[in-house]
């Protein structure tokens, strides 16, 4: 656990959701153990995305229920959303909430494996949100950051992975080899010559990135 749960939950208290449906979704979340965003990490989000100017276009790569995509078309209602989600009974529930919310106009959900294509995006994004396999954020960053405006942000959520990030040894064998792959994401995110990033230990951590908008620029 990143954060000590008595904190999330007096955050939660100060975090009022906005549609009723949202409510709703994170009880069928908790329920089904569908995992979806720490609500002061969305936020946190959706301040930014309120403070960048003219936000016409956000792309999410994983939408599961389309808890986090609601939360974004509902702070910027000039913006367009599409997200992309592969398990296909996630895509039907996700459609369904988004029409209850009145947004299927403003939030297309893309059934598709991110690893291939989607071929009806956009050529430019404001905005990309990166929550879905994270062995492969890095593929997901590379792959998509190149439909990204200049000034920017591409989002990671989960890059702290419950602070197991900070240990060389995990006590769970088995999500070393994950665990690896997030700090190399974050080593290689912190490098980057193209994005200044600002890793936020906020629910599971966020990783902010802002392309530069120029190449030289500090
Ligand atoms: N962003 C959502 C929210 O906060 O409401 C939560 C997304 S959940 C953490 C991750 C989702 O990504 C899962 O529903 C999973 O099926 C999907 N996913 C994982 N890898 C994917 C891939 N390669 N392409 C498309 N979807 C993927």
């Amino acid at each position: 656990m990143l954060v000590d749960p008595r904190l999330t939950q007096y955050l939660r208290q100060l975090t009022p959701l906005g549609h009723p449906v949202l409510a709703e979704m994170e009880e069928h979340a908790a329920r089904e153990g569908i995992p979806i965003i720490d609500r002061a990490s969305i936020q946190l989000i959706s301040i930014l995305l309120q403070t960048k100017a003219n936000v016409e276009r956000v792309l999410e790569i994983g939408t599961a229920i389309g808890y986090s995509a609601i939360w974004m078309a509902e702070v910027v209602p000039g913006a367009h959303i599409d997200t992309i989600e592969r398990d296909e009974q996630r895509v039907r529930q996700a459609r369904a909430y988004i029409a209850r919310a009145g947004l299927a106009e403003r939030i297309t959900v893309h059934h598709a494996d991110a690893k291939d294509n989607p071929p009806s995006l956009s050529e430019h994004y404001d905005c990309i949100f990166i929550d879905a396999a994270k062995g492969q954020y890095r593929f997901f960053f590379e792959r998509y950051g190149t439909r990204l405006k200049p000034g920017g942000l591409i989002i990671s959520d989960n890059v702290l992975f419950r602070g197991h990030v900070v240990h060389n040894q995990v006590e769970n064998k088995r999500l070393t080899p994950l665990v690896q792959k997030l700090q190399a994401y974050n080593k290689w995110l912190a490098d980057h010559p193209r994005f200044e990033t600002s890793f936020v230990p906020v629910g599971d951590g966020l990783a902010i990135s802002r392309l530069k908008t120029k190449p030289s620029e500090n």
